[in-house]
């Protein structure tokens, strides 16, 4: 005779076997992908001649597949050097992510960089492992049927966006205007544009346009990518008060912490940076030392979606804003899910990578109801891979 199980007995906890609790990495396949950009890009770093004009954007594609059946898709990039390094990069590391729960997902980046330990815990190499660990979050939201924003719970189901592909330095003003209007007409709610001339007066005359022509009613950041030194700084931070700008990007070299906390608190226009920084733990220095009032940092740079999160909690604590960088398409889910009311940077170069678009409207950009990040490679991205790489079974 058997005893009736109790209802706190461990058979009666334990849970179901199920895709959840019991499936393994097969196959990883990764792709070097390179963008071509239909006009050579020009911002600050070009007109003060530390960079040429960008002419492509490498991505670096992983895609994850399960035992189970469950697939993911992540991606990282680099602009100008840098992209073939992490492909080598995550051609060396992958193998390591065979047999592993996906679901693990900060044990295998842990597990990742360890492999990588040599080079380091930031920069290239943890940028290659963000591809991975991107594919990993999107295969998790997808198995579970959700949203990624709704996998880590979101906070609004649409996010204030702006546009800056259209505000380039190398776009002569007229044009700018209409790639303003042509923005608004998508509904992206606010329009921001390249400063950094080594002419001062030739920013100001292109911000007073650009201004003018928007009216006051139209959220306008403008962006220094760096270019100015410390007093130069506070000199067109205060000649632009007037135009009442939502924030002023990059003033200062990406690892001037004291001279980005000196300017916010000397203006009352909001300073953002961070999207040159490639860990948490340079973040961290700006989050701690109120270097910005916001932080604008980037998933494919600072090592993917897991470390992201890690320095979104650590700057909603110190209550900062929050404008990812770039990547709309994995950013619009993270910025989602943060408390604090955000901005995603509308950029329209990576559209023809993927066959879905996103949903623009009345100023904000919409969460797709698709699972996972929501995006399927095109056929377009597929014609312009020039390497592919597999491991295990795809
Ligand atoms: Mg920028």
């Amino acid at each position: 005779m058997t005893a009736p199980a109790s209802p706190t007995s461990p058979t009666s906890l334990a849970s179901p076997e199920g895709d959840a609790t019991s499936d393994r990495v097969t196959g990883v396949r990764l792709r070097a992908v390179h963008l071509p950009l239909t006009t050579p890009v020009s911002d600050a770093k070009v007109l003060t001649g530390r960079q040429r004009a960008m002419t492509e954007v490498a991505f670096l594609f992983a895609e994850v597949r399960t035992a189970r059946g469950h697939e993911g898709l992540g991606f990282s990039y680099s602009k100008r050097a840098g992209g073939p390094a992490q492909f080598t990069h995550a051609c060396e590391v992958a193998p390591e992510l065979l047999g592993e729960d996906p679901s693990d997902i900060a044990k295998i980046w842990t597990k990742l960089v360890w492999a990588s330990a040599s080079v380091g815990r930031s920069g290239l190499s943890t940028q290659a492992i963000a591809a991975i660990d991107i594919a990993l979050w999107d295969l998790k939201a997808k198995r579970a049927g959700l949203p990624l924003a709704k996998l880590l719970g979101a906070h609004r189901d649409s996010v204030r966006c702006y546009n800056t592909s259209g505000g380039f330095l190398h776009t002569p003003v007229e044009q700018v205007l209409d790639n303003a209007d042509a923005s608004l007409a998508r509904g992206v709610g606010g329009i921001k544009i390249k400063v950094g001339h080594p002419d001062h007066a030739v920013d100001l005359r292109r911000l007073s346009a650009v201004r003018e022509h928007l009216g006051a009613g139209v959220p306008l950041m403008v962006d220094a990518n760096q270019q100015w030194d410390r007093p130069a700084a506070r000199r067109m931070g205060r000649a632009m008060e007037e135009f009442r700008l939502e924030w002023i990007e990059e003033p200062l070299d990406a690892y001037d912490v004291r001279g980005h906390a000196a300017l916010t608190a000397a203006l009352d226009t909001p300073i953002a940076s961070g999207e040159m920084l490639v860990s948490v733990a340079e973040h961290w220095e700006m989050i701690k030392h109120d270097a910005v009032d916001i932080i604008q940092p980037d998933a494919p740079r600072v090592g993917g979606i897991t470390q992201f999160l890690k320095l979104a909690t650590l700057a909603d604590h110190q209550h900062l804003q929050l404008a990812p960088h770039f990547a709309m398409e994995i950013h619009l889910h993270l910025a989602a899910a943060y408390p604090r009311e955000p901005w995603v940077e509308h950029f329209d170069w990576l559209e023809p990578l993927f066959n879905e678009r996103l949903e623009t409207r009345d100023g904000r950009m919409y969460v797709p109801d698709r699972p996972g990040l929501g995006f399927t490679l095109s056929e377009q991205a597929r014609a312009w891979t020039r390497e592919t790489a597999g491991f295990g079974t795809f």
